[in-house]
């Protein structure tokens, strides 16, 4: 008897998923099925995508829903469009031998109409995303107030989307008799807030193992200048001819840059972004997973809707700023019984995150050098022979072609031709790569080489501290900050400072020296389509000034002012 068996699923349910392969719970599943199929308090999940969540909240839900009644008992909110569409899918699947079940995905960037149809036809569940249910809330056709379970499925992730006022406004239109239960992969204040204002006494279940493939990933990095980033990536893909796997960047923009090159360059790429319609997602999705694409270049929000079980390598073109995301980004490869690496390039600031990511994982990170010409060269042509090796042949198709090839190089030797042939493919890596320089930086370049009087250089620079509204909120990190910056004044030798990064907003130190040209290079700027306003801040206090009024010469930073912050 299986542990599903044991749990007193019906035996509808259980033939579904023996079908689907289930043979034994998965240890969210081993926690959350028989704690929800009891009357029970709240429950807050700490799971990732890829631990069986969707069945651990989905069975239980689905053996207890009353079939007499034709109402929603179950809302199921989650960050994305495909989200919704896999947990609908899933459910579907889980409620092949159930027909009396009925379930609607709702979600914006499609008809609403037939969303409409099967809202008044009547359901059990609906699975939605927050925005499209509060159209439907306001237009009364979403109907809550019967909901017996309300699940926040990625809940961290429908924060971080911005969902934060539409969840506020579902959660409190829902009767206060239901079970709320919430997953998330990351537990931020936010996150607490609503579980403090929502849910009843929540139990907190946390699955051990991170994902259930974590034992399978090989963690490796390189170290290498911010400026060689992309350099190093193309070495770590043409060191693996046969990679399949995701390229995260950290926004959209990035990601865009990074997937125009590579495509530029001739790479089996595309790229996944929230600013591509949902047609074109779709498609480039669907030629991922059919393996059409080698490589796909991706925002983490937008490949999270994307399940493919056997990727080679997951590429963190930067370390996330949280460390869960890293684990999340990881927990894509080695999936399945399979092997898989995650692989980071780093730049010389950022080896600091490397212990804390350790001790996270419990998994020892392994620094690689970035490959040199000689070594890709070689890697390559290997591939090649292997191809050689194992191509199919088509005999009738090129059989009458052979004749007038045979005689062509008759005057080859036997080793000749080899060479030759393979020389066709190989010279191209080999000139690209000829005099290619070692990409390797040592971890503390970036430590200040000139400290003669026992003072560091940014200790003896002087630093103006300037204000942008530009923050997490717009997808930017400090690397990408210090990027923007060198991009606008086409400057890369400004030295920056300390960057503080809040939400909407953020400081960052440069050279005083540069000040002006910073600020101006950023007149007229637009990123994401929010112009961008930089300013000078005092240190006495809020007080800033525009650069047309800037007449003051730069002054030191004030690294303690928090009246700043606050702003
Ligand atoms: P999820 O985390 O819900 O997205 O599930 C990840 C994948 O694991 C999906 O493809 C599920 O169908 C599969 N899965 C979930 N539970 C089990 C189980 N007990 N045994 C085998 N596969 C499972």
């Amino acid at each position: 008897m299986s542990l599903f068996e044991e749990f007193g699923l019906r035996k509808e349910i259980l033939s579904a998923i023996a079908e689907m392969g289930f043979e034994q719970p998965t240890p969210i599943q081993e926690e959350t099925i028989p704690y929800l199929l009891i009357p029970n308090a709240d429950m807050i999940g700490l799971a990732q995508t890829g631990t069986g969540k969707t069945a651990g909240f989905g069975l239980p839900i689905l053996q207890q829903i009353d079939f007499g009644q034709k109402t929603i008992q179950a809302l199921v909110l989650c960050p994305t469009r495909e989200l919704c569409m896999q947990i609908t899918k899933d459910m579907q699947n889980f409620s092949k031998y159930v027909p009396e079940f009925k379930i609607v995905a709702v979600y914006g960037g499609a008809s609403i109409q037939s969303q409409i149809q099967a809202l008044r036809a009547g359901v059990h569940m609906v699975v939605a995303t927050p925005g499209r249910a509060m159209d439907l809330l306001n237009r009364k056709l979403l109907k809550v107030q019967h909901v017996r379970w309300l699940v926040l499925d990625e809940a961290d992730e429908m924060l971080s989307m911005g969902f934060k006022d539409d969840l506020d406004a579902i959660l409190s239109d829902t009767p206060k008799e239901k079970q709320t239960l919430l997953f998330s992969a990351t537990m931020p204040n936010e996150i607490r807030e609503i579980a403090g204002k929502y849910m009843h006494d929540p139990v907190m279940i946390s699955v051990g193992k991170k994902n259930a493939g974590a034992e399978n990933v090989q963690h490796e990095y390189y170290v290498v200048h911010a400026k060689d980033r992309y350099q190093a990536l193309k070495r770590v893909v043409d060191l693996h001819p046969l990679i399949y796997g995701i390229v995260f960047c950290r926004t959209r923009a990035e990601t865009q840059e990074v997937a125009d090159k590579l495509m530029g360059e001739g790479y089996n790429a595309d790229v996944l972004h929230g600013d591509l319609s949902q047609a074109q997602r779709d498609f480039v999705m669907s030629r991922f997973r059919q393996k059409h694409l080698q490589l796909l270049v991706a925002t983490d929000v937008a490949a999270r809707g994307l399940d493919v079980n056997d990727l080679t390598h997951v590429i963190n073109y930067n370390l996330p700023d949280e460390l869960d995301v890293y684990i999340h980004r990881s927990g894509r490869t080695g999936r399945a019984g399979k092997t898989g690496t995650s692989i980071s390039i780093i730049h010389t600031r950022e080896p600091g995150k490397v212990p804390q990511l350790e001790k996270l994982l419990s998994k020892k990170f392994i620094r690689k050098q970035v490959p040199g010409g000689m070594e890709i060269c070689e890697k390559q042509l290997f591939n090649l022979i292997d191809k050689v090796e194992t191509v199919e042949v088509n005999e009738s198709q090129i059989d009458p072609f052979l004749k007038g090839i045979y005689s062509k190089l008759s005057w080859l030797e036997r080793d000749e031709l080899i060479k030759r042939f393979v020389s066709v493919e190989f010279n191209r890596f080999l000139s690209f790569y000829e005099n290619a320089p070692d990409l390797n930086a040592n971890v503390h370049d970036h430590k200040s080489p000139d400290s003669r009087d026992g003072k560091s250089r940014r200790d003896r620079m002087r630093f103006s501290r300037l204000f942008i509204n530009l923050g997490t909120k717009n997808d930017m990190n400090p690397s990408n900050l210090i990027g923007l910056i060198n991009e606008r004044t086409g400057n890369k030798s400004i030295q920056i400072g300390k960057i503080e990064m809040m939400k909407k907003f953020s400081f960052v130190e440069v050279d005083s020296r540069f000040e002006r040209e910073v600020m101006g290079s950023f007149r007229d700027c637009t990123v994401d389509g929010i112009r961008v306003s930089i300013e000078l801040k005092t240190s006495e206090g809020p007080r800033e000034e525009r650069l047309v009024n800037f007449t003051r010469p730069g002054r030191k930073s004030n690294r303690g002012d928090q009246r700043e912050k606050r702003r």
